[in-house]
């Protein structure tokens, strides 16, 4: 298996060649150069494979250039109820992503049972094992550089800590997280780990990232990486999950399913559409956003409007604070029959700051035939979902599957069964369970009183320069 980039103009590559790197060098996205089918009597045979199982035949599709043996050993370490028990009291962590029943044919997919409480847990977890094997192969090192408002950041760190090979620093603004964000990432004691605080915004952490990686000189001297969400090992352990999902919903695979996901960067959809591509009988994705609804206004009409980051808006769902979908290119890709010089043509427009519109093309036509559906919530929606499920079935969830949930409920075709997508724990969102229930979210027994644990950070202010040094200095013993 190839990939090939959504923009044309770059050599194929295999799946390792692919993992630790990020854009394409003509700025595309990475995508298999033809979908793996998946055949009936395959299905067939999956249906009651275990999570790890599941995950070894669908990524054996997608890793051709790793021998099985050692794909199987590193999946089996990954999806194990050791890294996956952390959710409620009452899952079954032997399931890694067990389905609530909420009411019939209603259903959440817990994703979030991960050591940071997000479905970002899933696939960063294999990343980690991936980039540990492929570095030691290589005889290579990497030091990833990121900025982090909270899922991300703590998702890569519980994910790289204590890997051969491989340093984290990752700047987080200062003050800016809940306590138990911070205690979450801060009180990482694995000397590959360097929290750094940054005396700023979290968009003053991210213009230092950026900085550095352009400065391409330093950027290769020093080994510096990125695991963001365009990356193609995510995005493809991310498709395990919809298998898992489809089997746990229904009874045999002549039933189709709606899935419902909340949705920001299009990471988590896009490995949705790519299973659906490869036979996975999906119905309907219905693409859930919040007030920052940029995704939602192209699936209703067509235009694609990212709104840059000043007209962001800050809400009680932060994880899918979004401008610009980094994913959706992937998508439109497909949507376009695969033609790159297309994409080029968009993203011209959208890389220079502005929009598309395929309302009234052949292309408006195409997107009937992938069943999406979308729809919008906002903060009073949030609170009004959590508050309904809670006194209906005595769950909890959080935010960003509040979201979820009420687009899901809305957009479903009423004969096919709801899968809603966990995306994270209440716990994570005490300020907005409280508002809307008036008590605080039971926390996960192995994280109670994770805020009084000594904690590591470094405190910088937004310098360059500063920065540049710090990590130096930290990678030269
Ligand atoms: C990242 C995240 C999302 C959005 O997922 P995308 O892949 O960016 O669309 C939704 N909910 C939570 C809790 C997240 O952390």
């Amino acid at each position: 298996m190839k990939y090939i980039s959504t923009r044309g103009l770059a050599p194929a590559k295999t799946f390792t060649e692919i993992l630790l790197g990020g854009l394409a060098p003509d700025g595309g996205l990475y995508l298999p150069e033809e979908y793996p089918k998946v055949t009936r009597a395959e299905l067939d045979a999956w249906r009651n494979l275990s999570y790890a199982e599941l995950a070894f035949v669908v990524l054996s599709k997608f890793a051709t250039d790793i021998p099985a043996n050692d794909l199987k050993t590193i999946i089996d370490r990954t999806y194990t109820a050791k890294v996956y028990g952390y959710g409620r009291a009452d899952s079954d962590f032997s399931q890694i992503t067990p389905l609530r029943t909420l009411s019939p044919g209603v259903h959440l997919l817990e994703l979030s049972n991960g050591p940071t409480l997000a479905f970002k847990d899933m696939a960063m977890q294999l990343l980690g094992n991936l980039f540990e094997y492929a570095l030691d192969k290589q005889h290579q090192e990497l030091n990833i550089l990121g900025a982090t408002s909270g899922d991300t950041g703590s998702a890569a760190e519980y994910a790289m800590r204590g890997k051969r090979g491989i340093r984290v620093f990752m700047l987080s603004p200062n003050g800016k997280m809940s306590a138990f964000q911070r205690a979450q990432m801060y009180s990482l004691k694995d000397p590959n780990i360097y929290n750094i605080a940054i005396n700023g915004m979290f968009d003053d952490a991210q213009d230092m990232v950026k900085a550095v990686s352009n400065d391409h000189a330093y950027k290769a001297a020093h080994k510096i990486g990125t695991v963001n969400s365009i990356n193609w090992g995510r995005v493809s352990a991310q498709i395990v999950y919809y298998f898992k999902g489809y089997f746990a919903a229904t009874k045999s695979n002549d039933e189709e399913v709606a899935f419902s996901v909340p949705s920001g960067n299009f990471g988590n959809i896009c490995a949705g559409h790519i299973a659906r591509m490869m036979g996975l009988p999906i119905g309907q994705l219905i693409l859930a956003t919040n007030e920052n609804d940029v995704l939602d206004e192209f699936f209703r009409t067509g235009a694609y409007r990212p709104r840059g980051t000043d007209h962001t808006y800050e809400t009680s769902s932060p994880s899918m604070d979004i401008s610009k979908a980094s994913n959706f290119e992937r998508f439109v890709y497909d949507l376009v029959g695969r033609d790159g010089e297309k994409v080029r043509e968009l993203w011209s427009k959208v890389d220079a700051g502005g929009a598309f519109d395929i309302r009234g093309t052949e292309y408006w036509h195409a997107l009937a035939k992938f069943n999406f559906a979308s729809g919008r919530s906002t903060h009073q929606d949030r609170l009004k979902t959590i508050r309904e499920l809670w006194e209906e079935y005595g769950v909890m969830i959080d935010t960003h599957t509040a979201d979820g949930l009420k687009v899901g409920l809305e957009q479903r075709r009423p004969s096919l069964p709801l899968i809603c997508l966990e995306t994270a724990l209440p716990a994570k969102f005490e300020e907005t369970i409280v508002e809307a229930l008036g008590r605080k979210p039971e926390r996960p027994k192995a994280l109670e009183g994770i805020e009084d644990l000594p904690q590591r950070v470094h405190v910088m202010d937004a310098d360059v320069a500063a920065l540049k040094a710090f990590i130096s200095e930290n990678i030269s013993h």
